[in-house]
């Protein structure tokens, strides 16, 4: 039986500004394979000679409402097999559904959010379901315990009072230090939008925002991060804005350290 599962989540429904990260998925599993590298992560396992690691493919995502039910019970059925996820999206609508999903299997659920923004509008453009607002959805169903947020540079004032309502915890850029460790107890769920990286390394996506992460930057941080991770998304990848495809190849290497801590813990 598979310890843990990568999900494809070929779905961009939601984004607000550019379509394309529907394209994701198989830009990152291309990216994955490519002759170019290995797949071995920096702890030294080789994902591509790991018999705990399977792929599940990409969830069937219907077009208009019917979506999220669709990627949570896609989800849900990997989880219920006992292995754990890796979700590749699509934008960041996804992280709702698939949080969702495991917020059924692991109460006191703990969310590690890297983004430069916080997705936390109420609505944006009168959609609930924007890839603005997924963790305004997770808070107030109680899906998570906590939130912790990391890379945020540009929050406006609803963002602000949403964040204080919630009790989210913020560590913006201007915060940041190259030896951040965060610590959680329980389960840990990581969501990372590839945005948090400065466009420098990450041009590939819809809302490039200057002033952010390197790729070493994010790497170490999930390397440092205390806690037991049990399931975990790469989104925001826009392979129509992607350049040399090094914004593919980041989302990978993002994508094997994630796979390093689900499958070690
Ligand atoms: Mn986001
Ligand atoms: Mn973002």
């Amino acid at each position: 039986m598979a310890k843990v599962a990568i999900v494809g989540v070929p779905w961009d429904e939601q984004s607000s500004f550019a379509r394309g990260a529907a394209l994701g998925p198989a830009a990152i599993r291309a990216a994955m394979r490519s002759a170019s590298s290995n797949l071995s992560t920096e702890s030294g396992l080789d994902l591509g000679d790991e018999p705990r690691l399977t792929d599940a493919g990409d969830v069937e995502v219907p077009s208009g409402a019917a979506a999220p039910a669709a990627i949570e019970g896609s989800v849900r059925d990997v989880l219920a097999s006992g292995a754990r996820v890796l979700a590749l999206g699509g934008d960041h609508a996804v992280t709702y559904p698939v949080v969702r999903a495991h917020a059924g299997r692991y109460p006191g659920l703990s969310v590690v959010h890297l983004d430069a923004h916080p997705d936390l509008y109420d609505v944006f453009e009168g959609n609930r379901l924007s890839h603005a607002c997924p963790f305004a959805r997770i808070l107030e169903e109680g899906l998570a315990r906590r939130l912790v947020q990391v890379g945020i540079r540009t929050q406006n004032a609803p963002q602000r009072e949403q964040a204080a309502r919630f009790g989210v915890e913020q560590v913006d850029m201007r915060g940041w230090r190259p030896d951040l460790a965060v610590e959680a107890d329980g389960p840990v769920y990581v969501s990372v939008d590839l945005d948090v990286l400065d466009p420098a390394f990450a041009p590939g996506v819809s809302h490039p925002e200057p002033g952010g992460l390197s790729t070493r930057d994010v790497v170490g941080f999930l390397q440092r991060l205390r806690g037991r991770v049990v399931g975990a998304d790469v989104v925001e990848l826009n392979p129509a804005r992607d350049v040399a495809d090094a914004t593919a190849r980041v989302a990978a290497k993002v994508a094997k350290e994630l796979l390093a801590r689900l499958l070690s813990e």
